[in-house]
């Protein structure tokens, strides 16, 4: 069965069952690049659908749990396998679901496919740490432990990236999973569940249930079996769960929001910072958390940067993803372009200069999806509202400095952290940037995406709450520690107490 069939065919994926959803409701999801592309048609889910599949998920945690970490590993060097067989025909997948043209949706399968031989290789890792003790024969150690049932709750913009990068580490830990995909694309992660019953999963240990933010994903991320939660959107639903779980202590994951500076300053090569401005604010259609939104360029070379800038972005070809040549696809749905067409219009009446783009494209094939031409604005000041607010679109803005210590002062003042970058040739400014900056992620000469999937990828302040995704630090979301004496002295020893006492 090719996946386009299974796909009209599939619904959740719950204790190794696809099942249509209680109530028999479903829903159709179409292409935002061309609504006559019929993608899938999915199950829209609610209550006694997440019960199923916590249910199912917490039967299957105990023998997941106790399965040998390196043999879980085998299963995810096998999806790693089958994600790479099966790359280009994912990635088809993707752009047509989300819209981002065929080489990025490559690129965010092949992040599921590191993060599967990343998530693999910890299996004969996982390290505790053994220390010596303060007393003698005794023995002390601290070891990983699963915590149990994990919720995921993803968003659209990279529709199996980040369902991969939560999943691998909350699996290779020990753990069961239920994951509610974005609405606006769920047929990565069913493609993705199939991809591990193919590796050998055993039922139960990956569950989806497909539906609403408020029907599935509110019930899910609040049930008491639930023990962890990790979730990627925006900072107002991420405000939300935290209040929906802080009265259980549930251990909770928040990765949200950004408003990400680039600042380029006198001494930087101005044709290189063009490039990574246009990669950084146009790329996946700027419907990145990293996006490069914000450009503050020091007043010496904005003039030269600007004018770069408005001659690339109108280069760029805005159409179907699945075409050849094409740069830029479209926003995920139409809603998505409202918000982008409202911002424009803020930042005009603000008094921001549109230098190009500014509106929706519709000519000819365009008219069949939510396109947007790329647009620049330039003089704008830090305290605009298209200046401090995530757009979420083809919008970047371009905000004069006349300082190094003004462009850290600007590119600070907003309520995100996610990502930063500063093109100089100066190695002490870039040191300088490198401290300064108030993000979880930051580039030198280089735009501020392009995240590897071996480091920790998160923010601070309102972009999140203190852990990390990726690398090593993803698997502390899924774990607890568990510190352990052995006392093999045969007699009581007091710890703090015997340690000091002074031999007679
Ligand atoms: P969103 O509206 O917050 O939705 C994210 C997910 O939460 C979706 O699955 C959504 O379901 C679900 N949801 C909505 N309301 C919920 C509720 N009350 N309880 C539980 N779940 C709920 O965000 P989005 O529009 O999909 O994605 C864009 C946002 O994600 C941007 O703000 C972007 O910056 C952020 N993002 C951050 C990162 C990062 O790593 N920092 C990465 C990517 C994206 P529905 O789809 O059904 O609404
Ligand atoms: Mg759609």
């Amino acid at each position: 069965m090719s996946t386009e069939v299974a796909l009209r065919l599939s619904g959740n994926f719950i204790g190794g069952e696809w099942l249509p959803a209680a109530s028999g409701r479903t829903f159709e999801n179409r292409s935002p690049a061309d609504a006559d592309d019929l993608v899938g048609v999915f199950p829209e889910s609610g209550l006694e659908d997440v019960e199923a599949a916590v249910a199912a998920a917490r039967k299957a945690y105990p023998r997941w749990r106790d399965t040998p970490a390196p043999r879980r590993a085998e299963i995810l060097y096998a999806a790693g396998a089958i994600l790479t067989r099966d790359k280009e025909e994912l990635a088809r997948l993707m752009t047509r679901e989300m819209g981002k043209v065929l080489a990025e949706a490559r690129g965010d399968v092949q992040e599921a496919i590191d993060m599967a031989f990343l998530a693999a290789g910890e299996g004969r890792r996982l390290f505790g740490y053994t220390t010596p003790s303060e007393l003698p024969n005794k023995f002390a150690m601290c070891v990983r432990q699963p915590i149990g049932v994990s919720a995921l709750v993803t968003p659209w913009n990279f529709p199996m990236a980040i369902p991969a990068w939560k999943s691998m580490a909350a699996l290779i830990a020990g753990n069961t999973i239920v994951i509610k995909p974005a609405t606006d694309t769920p047929a990565s992660v069913v493609a993705l569940a199939r991809v591990f019953e193919e590796a050998g999963l055993p039922p139960g240990v990956f569950n989806v249930v497909i539906g609403s933010g408020g029907e599935v994903g509110d019930p899910l991320v609040t049930h008491d079996d639930v023990k962890v939660v990790s979730f990627t959107g925006s900072t107002d639903v991420g405000r939300r769960i935290s209040a929906a779980c802080a009265p259980t202590f549930k251990r909770l994951h928040l990765e949200m929001g950004g408003k990400n500076a680039i600042l380029i300053l006198d001494d930087a090569d101005v044709d290189l910072a063009v490039e990574g401005a246009v990669w950084g604010a146009f790329g996946t259609t700027g419907q990145r958390c990293t996006a490069s939104s914000r450009l503050l360029v020091h007043e010496e070379v904005v003039g030269e940067f600007t004018d770069k800038l408005v001659a690339r972005a109108r280069t760029l070809q805005v159409g179907n993803g699945l075409e050849p040549g094409i740069d830029v696809g479209p926003l995920v749905s139409e809603r998505q372009r409202e918000t982008v067409a409202r911002y424009v219009e803020i930042g005009k009446r603000e008094g921001a200069t549109l230098l190009c783009g500014g509106e929706k494209l519709a000519a000819g094939d365009l008219s069949r999806g939510f396109f947007f031409a790329p647009t620049v604005f330039g003089d704008a000041t830090p305290d605009m509202r298209i200046s401090r607010e995530e757009i979420f679109g083809p919008v970047t803005t371009v905000i004069p400095v006349e300082s190094f210590e003004e462009g850290i002062r600007i590119a600070n003042s907003v309520e995100y952290g996610l990502s930063g970058s500063v093109y100089t040739r100066d190695v002490d400014r870039a040191f300088r940037a490198m401290r300064e900056f108030e993000t979880g992620i930051f580039y030198v000469n280089s735009s501020t995406i392009g995240a590897e999937v071996h480091l920790p990828f998160g923010g601070i302040k309102n972009t999140g709450n203190g852990h990390r995704e990726a690398g090593i630090a993803g698997i502390e979301v899924f774990t607890e520690w568990k510190s352990i004496y052995v006392d093999f002295s045969g007699r009581l020893q007091r710890a703090q107490i015997d340690t000091h006492e002074s031999a007679e």
